[in-house]
């Protein structure tokens, strides 16, 4: 009688995330048209995860786009933990701990590491927790901490990647939405990368992940759902 009592109540858990019916525009053209999905909500304490796969062009950064507040949907809406959010602006999705890991500029190229890790942690974290974090990336991740000083553009692929995925350690999100975590790295780098996801993961925060190998993707993720011309192809 538990047992039956506490399996519903994992099903019945609401979803941490749901974009409902979202369509999306460029201008004049039309990106995304009625795509819904959703980010189940996690029983345990390791974060859940989705896969977002597609061939190029099929509306997978938009619809990152559309769920951190970056670009406004047409029609639908978005939910964080129930709440609608979806007139919500990125900045302040961010502050509630819904954060997005662009394809392309995750980084400041221009400035140091030090300065990015500081930028990342103080947009999201209120100033008296923010400084002790800071420290908590370095001592998590020496090789950022050796440096500290490096202008970010000139690191390695693999290492801008982990700059921008350091900070969440310590940002702790609900959600991360990571766009082409694949893009220009060896397989090996990527390898490392996935098990920065992992460790997150398991950390309890739960995430979107696009990635151009659609069995990489959903193999780490357990579920996908496919776009396929900027509607939903199979779930
Ligand atoms: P890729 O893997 O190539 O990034 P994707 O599935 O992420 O593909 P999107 O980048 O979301 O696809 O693009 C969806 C459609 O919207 C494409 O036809 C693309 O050309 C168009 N598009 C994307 N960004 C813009 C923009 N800023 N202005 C106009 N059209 C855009």
């Amino acid at each position: 009688m538990t047992e039956t009592r506490s399996a519903d109540k994992t099903r019945q858990l609401p979803p941490i995330l749901e974009a409902k019916d979202i369509s999306a525009s460029y201008g004049a053209y039309k990106a995304l048209f009625g795509v819904t999905i959703s980010l189940p909500g996690s029983p345990g304490t390791e974060g859940s995860s989705l896969a977002l796969v597609g061939p190029n062009g099929a509306g997978k950064t938009t619809l990152l786009r559309v769920i951190s507040g970056l670009l406004r949907p047409t029609a639908g809406s978005v939910k964080l933990k129930s709440k609608e959010i979806t007139s919500t602006s990125a900045w302040q999705r961010a502050r509630m701990l819904l954060v997005h890991v662009p394809e392309e500029k995750a980084i400041f190229s221009s400035l140091s590491v030090s300065e990015n890790i500081e930028l990342r942690v103080k947009e999201i974290l209120p100033h008296g927790r923010a400084i002790q974090a800071i420290d908590e990336v370095y001592d998590r991740f020496p090789k950022l901490s050796e440096r500290r000083k490096q202008v970010a553009g000139t690191l390695s692929g693999g290492e801008q990647r982990l700059l921008a995925l350091a900070p969440l350690f310590v940002i702790k999100p609900e959600v991360v939405l990571v766009d082409e975590l694949s893009l220009g790295l060896s397989p090996g780098v990527l390898a490392d990368m996935y098990e920065v996801l992992k460790r997150l993961r398991s950390q309890g925060t739960s995430m979107i992940i696009v990635d151009q190998s659609e069995e990489r993707a959903t193999s780490f993720a357990g579920s996908a759902v496919s776009l396929e011309k900027g509607r939903i192809a199979s779930a």
